[in-house]
């Protein structure tokens, strides 16, 4: 079972995808997360991508097609969550084909609808677990009196760079002129079921069984 998390930032696609992973012995591929790990390791490609990814553009088709690519050809697993990726038309294409090339299929395509005001209050309020990058809202979930991470105990939170109304006004308008006609490309494959992303956690995830179980 391969599946596509398709939505604007802020909709909660890394949430659901820990939760799939949790559950289904599947693997959440993040080019977000493998761009911010190349970032914290120092690598050229993550210094290159820094101040893009500052400033909420997107980064080229060829490093993040690069990124997937390598994943897809050298990890073993039972399914595989896309969660940020493909993001462009292009980006699209290439997964198709390096899914046909690896003998895969996609499975599903799961659009989780939210509306642009409350991705900005999420936004805004979102911190990670330093350790293990358990997500927390300063509304909707705090961080615990105590201090330590409900998953891993660890104490130390941290924003991203990219977590600021200006970069997020950028990655939503990113969103809409180069990954919302995606909506389309996988409605008319076939491929698409829509979610509503705006309940609890635990509806969201409810909503998303239900299509991967129909
Ligand atoms: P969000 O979905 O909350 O915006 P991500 O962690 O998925 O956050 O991505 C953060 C940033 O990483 C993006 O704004 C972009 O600069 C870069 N990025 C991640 N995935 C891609 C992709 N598939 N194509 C181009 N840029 C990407
Ligand atoms: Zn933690």
């Amino acid at each position: 079972m391969n599946l596509i998390l398709l939505g604007p930032p802020g909709a909660g696609k890394g949430t659901q995808a820990r939760i799939l992973v949790d559950e289904r012995n599947m693997v959440q591929l993040s080019t977000g997360d493998m761009l911010r790990a190349a970032q914290s390791s120092g690598t050229e490609m993550g210094k290159r991508v820094a101040d893009v990814m500052a400033r909420g553009e997107l980064v080229t088709d060829e490093i993040v097609i690069g990124l997937i690519e390598e994943q897809l050809t050298t990890v073993k697993a039972d399914g595989f969550i896309f969660d940020g990726f493909p993001r462009t038309l292009a980006q699209a294409d290439a997964l198709g084909a390096l899914l046909a090339k690896t003998g895969q299929s996609l499975d599903a395509v799961i659009e989780m609808r939210v509306d642009d005001e409350a991705l900005v209050a999420r936004i805004t309020a979102r911190s990670t677990c330093g350790d293990c990058g358990e997500v927390y809202n300063d509304i909707t979930k705090p961080i615990p009196a105590d201090g330590k991470c409900v998953n891993c105990g660890g104490t130390e939170f941290k924003r991203r760079a990219d977590d600021n109304e200006d970069s997020l006004k950028q990655r939503l308008m990113e969103y809409y002129k180069k990954t919302s006609p995606l909506i389309g490309y996988y409605y008319a494959k076939g491929d698409l079921s829509v979610v509503d992303g705006l309940g609890e956690i635990d509806e969201v995830a409810g909503a998303i069984r239900t299509v991967l179980d129909a």
